[in-house]
């Protein structure tokens, strides 16, 4: 094997990303001044243990960064307790379960069709905890949790905990109605922020820390600016249960380097989140109605399709799921295939669904104007009234006009990566 290969696949990887379309909603792009935190010293270090409380000696830098990162997040989330060790959105919610919950302790989630993440479930995080799921009953047309229904199941099973967020996210979630019966059953609220954490911070989605819940997760690299890895909020009550859940439970090292960039991406979060958050959901709106016009099924009709930075649609006209993910990527247009409520776990490999998201795109300027333009591109695709090769062509006009980050301390050119050869 020619062990030179593998810098050549970087470049090109690297390469399609430029002149594509990223529409995942679970990714981002982060800016230069984030990003460059990777390559510092910061990730050769180690530092176990709390700012000031550490077991290695070198960290005096390390402190006074993280305590930057903490008193940031509490400011953006008005959270009372910060912890940002989590290296990931699935070891945030494993801390979390372990601080609140006790083995054989029942909570009560979202099911994976109906947007609950594989975390949430006795496949992921909750089943290392040795928890036993239960599922809020879901009104599909709504595309919302039955308060009526959870309330008389709440009362039947009494849950310890109820996990709130999703990965399939359109519209704020229950939080105030769910913590009602909470207290009555002397159970805690766990939202899980993972996909929303920088439309919360922008002040555009439901404040769920204010609303009623406990402890609020989440990935920093969705809708956030972050590198990948995680926060959680709680009330003061619980800070001392969460730290410990999370070292020396789940983490040893935090990973420094991408702590770092963490800390900076707040910084931009607090001076341009408003601002791009604000756009990131009239982008989401746009493309969902122009979809919605020109025909598709778009999910949440009765409810404006969206109020995130997700659009979903039901594509079983088209070939289902897979296949028009498949097509789309080969016109450059990267998304998801994805469970709709109306799915089983069955379908997982063909599901009715697609699912977009717009944030990314946003960091990189575009506005209505383009999420019109691109509406029509996957209509096209999917109906195969533009063939993947010309509408790869004009994926790749559209985006050589969006090529800078945007919603940082100076726009800069967003795909250059260091050389590695
Ligand atoms: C993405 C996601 C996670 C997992 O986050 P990672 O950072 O990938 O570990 C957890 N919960 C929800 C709701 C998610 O969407």
């Amino acid at each position: 094997m020619d062990y030179g290969q593998i810098f050549e696949i970087i470049g090109r990887h690297h390469r399609f990303y430029a002149d594509s379309l990223p529409m995942i909603a679970s990714e981002n792009i982060t800016s230069k001044f984030v990003r460059r935190c990777y390559v510092s010293d910061l990730g050769h270090r180690y530092a176990e243990g709390k700012v000031g409380e550490r077991y290695y000696q070198g960290c005096t830098f390390i402190d006074e960064i993280e305590s930057i990162a903490i008193s940031l997040t509490k400011e953006l989330f008005e959270a009372e307790h910060a912890n940002v060790q989590p290296i990931s959105g699935v070891v945030a919610n494993t801390a979390a379960f372990f601080a609140l919950t006790k083995p054989g302790d029942r909570v009560m989630a979202l099911s994976v069709p109906c947007g609950g993440h594989i975390s949430h479930d006795t496949v992921s995080s909750a089943g290392i905890r040795g928890l036993r799921v239960s599922y809020y009953p879901f009104d599909n047309e709504a595309f919302e949790i039955d308060i009526d229904e959870t309330r008389k199941l709440a009362m039947k099973e009494k849950p310890r905990l109820f996990i709130l967020g999703s990965s399939l996210i359109l519209f704020p979630q229950p939080v105030e109605e769910i913590s009602e019966i909470a207290n009555e059953i002397g159970a805690r609220v766990v939202y899980d922020a993972s996909h929303v954490l920088g439309l919360i911070a922008g002040r555009k989605f439901q404040q769920p820390m204010r609303e009623g819940a406990d402890v609020m997760t989440g990935s920093t690299h969705k809708t956030f600016f972050g590198p990948q890895r995680a926060v959680i909020l709680s009330t003061g009550e619980l800070a001392d249960d969460i730290d410990r859940a999370v070292f020396p439970g789940v983490v040893s090292n935090h990973h420094l380097n991408t702590l770092a960039g963490y800390a900076i991406s707040a910084i931009e979060m607090k001076l341009f989140g408003e601002d791009y958050a604000d756009q990131v959901v009239r982008n989401a709106k746009r493309l969902a109605e122009r979809l919605s016009e020109l025909g598709v099924n778009v999910v949440g009709e009765n409810r404006g399709f969206t109020e995130s930075h997700q659009v979903a649609a039901d594509v079983r006209e088209f070939g289902g799921g897979a296949k028009v993910a498949e097509k789309l990527e080969s016109a450059g247009i990267v998304l998801n295939k994805n469970l709709l409520p109306w799915d089983t776990l069955k379908d997982t490999a063909n599901p009715s669904g697609i699912r977009m998201g717009v944030q990314e795109l946003t960091r990189l300027g575009m506005k209505e104007g383009e999420m019109e333009e691109i509406a029509g591109i996957i209509h096209g695709v999917m109906t195969d009234r533009i063939s993947a090769e010309k509408a790869r062509e004009r994926v790749r006009e559209l985006k050589s006009e969006f090529s800078t980050i945007k919603y940082t301390f100076e726009e800069h050119p967003a795909y250059e990566f260091p050389d590695l050869c």
